[in-house]
């Protein structure tokens, strides 16, 4: 069993003893999801790039509640998966694939460009 197969297992047993996954609807989860984003957001808006890489770098204690939005943001993307049986890993790695073609190396290197504009810049 993977890493994330093991986690997306205990999320789902700490539902089922509450009697939670009633309430675990792909829509709920979604929702929840979006506001653990937010709260994620939150933690870093108004700080520069260099004071959250500062931050980072010293293993500054407010670090900790940005890790604790990104484990809330983790833990109902990977319930969201369960409830949907999709393969996160799965899914993920074929839209890397997607994106290796999407954004051909010899177009994309150094542009922020999205991918259906690349080939009109370099032309
Ligand atoms: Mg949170």
């Amino acid at each position: 069993m993977s890493e994330i197969e093991a986690l997306a297992e205990r999320i789902r047993a700490f539902a089922v003893v509450r009697d939670w996954e009633q309430f675990h609807t792909p829509k709920n989860l979604a929702l929840a999801l979006a506001g653990e984003v937010g709260e994620l957001a939150a933690e870093l808006q108004w700080r520069t790039d260099a004071q959250i890489t500062e931050a980072a770098a010293t293993r500054a204690p407010e670090l900790d509640r940005v890790s604790d939005e990104m484990a809330d943001v983790l833990i109902y993307l990977v319930r969201l998966a369960d409830v949907l049986d999709v393969d996160l890993i799965e899914a993920a790695n074929a839209k890397i694939d997607r994106n290796e073609q999407r954004y051909p190396e010899h177009l994309a290197r150094g542009s922020n460009e999205k991918y259906d504009r690349l080939r009109d810049t370099q032309e």
